[in-house]
């Protein structure tokens, strides 16, 4: 359908374009200096040393590197919300180590600190948490939690990418945390993902994990110097290859300088939505955000009352919008084995429904999209009204 509004776009134009061009023109398109660039700025961005981040092609990537890091495998247990990216699941189970899912709050869809301490056992070894819809949830007590018991907090804050606690950028708040720059996230590299390793012996290896495992025995300049060989390299883990490159990275670049405009814009949607959208009955907004607390706002969800999620969602097409949900409930899944009921999470997934939201919606879209809203959600109350009325 033509005109149709998407749930997730991403805002790429001509200084996307240019950069990509320059790393054309230049002849190096593999790992160099742009991808250097994009790891230094990722670091400032989040305000840590340089040597604790490593670009991937992928967040699941470096979700699985994570795992590696982690030491987890056979015998021991990760707790994840239900709630949760699939490949969170997958980097898990492939460790060897039993996913054991949580509950969520039903209306942040966020684990609070009780839904994990809940299901922690002797044989916990990490926690992996994620920030719905750009929200940082209850991350500043699940850390504490975590280090109190001694164990591992990895965050998963592929879309929190502007998300903050008093200051503090989700993704720091745990021993490690990843990042995401997709094709549907806010910053776009068409492809990649970063992660962040707190411990700075652990950080230095997460780069050979991420190219096969090689030690390179010396470089180019230094071994023409020892007049000795600068293809000799030893392999110290049977890793896959799971680097970035210089044109991925160079999109990354104009990407990362653009992020403060996309959140402002983004912001500026999010409230457009909670006026338009409020006092409808039947359809909840998002929570308010806790002081302290901001957001990416990666989603904008709202719930309905009454199992007409489905509906809406139906309807919304019709009228040439995009709608979906995120993230299916992975203790359904039936390859991950789990017997667990999660009443806050069934809830959740069954009444919400993510609305577009990326920075490329003018405000009529966001119009387009809230009187789609208000008319179904008002004509229900009507069509409810009266069948109470017929009784
Ligand atoms: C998109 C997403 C990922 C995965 O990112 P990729 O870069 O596509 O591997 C992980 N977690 C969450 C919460 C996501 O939304």
């Amino acid at each position: 359908m033509a005109n149709m509004i998407n749930v997730f776009q991403p805002a790429l134009g001509e200084r996307e374009l240019a950069a990509v061009r320059e790393v054309f023109e230049s002849n190096w398109i593999g790992r160099g200096a742009r991808t250097d660039e994009f790891e230094t700025g990722f670091a400032r961005h989040l305000g840590v040393g340089r040597q604790h981040v490593t670009s991937t092609n992928s967040c699941t990537e470096a979700t699985f590197i994570a795992m590696e890091l982690a030491g987890v495998g056979l015998g021991d247990e990760v707790v994840l919300p239900t709630v949760a990216f699939v490949g969170s699941g997958n980097a898990i189970a492939a460790s060897g180590a039993r996913p054991v899912f949580c509950d969520v709050d039903p209306r942040t869809l966020n684990p609070t600190v009780a839904h994990v301490e809940a299901v922690l056992t002797p044989r916990t070894k990490a926690v992996l948490i994620l920030h719905y819809g750009g929200y940082p949830g209850d991350v500043v007590a699940i850390a504490d939690l975590c280090a109190e018991r001694g164990i591992l907090l990895i965050e998963d804050a592929a879309i929190a990418i502007a998300s903050r606690v008093d200051g503090r950028p989700c993704g720091t708040f745990g021993d490690m945390g990843v990042w995401s720059f997709d094709h549907g996230k806010i910053v776009v590299t068409v492809d990649g993902g970063m992660l962040y390793v707190r411990d700075p012996e652990l950080a230095a290896r997460a780069p050979k994990l991420a190219y096969l495992g090689m030690e390179q025995k010396s470089g180019y300049d230094q071994a023409l110097r020892a007049r000795t060989r600068w293809w000799d390299f030893e392999v110290t883990s049977f890793s896959r290859r799971s680097v970035t490159n210089d044109v991925l990275a160079a999109v990354g670049n104009v990407q990362l300088s653009r992020l403060p405009e996309f959140i402002a814009r983004r912001r500026e949607i999010a409230r457009r939505y909670d006026e338009g959208l409020a006092g409808l009955d039947g359809l909840l907004c998002p929570p308010p955000l806790p002081a302290g607390h901001e957001s990416s706002y990666y989603m904008y969800w709202v719930q309905f009352e009454g199992g007409v999620r489905d509906e809406v969602a139906r309807d919304l097409y019709e009228r040439g919008i995009y709608s979906t949900f995120r993230y299916p409930l992975l203790h359904q899944v039936a390859a991950y084995g789990s017997e667990a009921v999660l009443p806050g999470a069934e809830a959740a997934a069954a009444a919400t429904l993510l609305l577009p939201m990326h920075q490329a919606l003018t405000d009529a879209d966001v119009d387009r999209v809230i009187e789609a809203v208000r008319d179904r959600v008002s004509g229900r109350r009507r069509e409810r009204i009266l069948a109470l009325k017929a009784v």
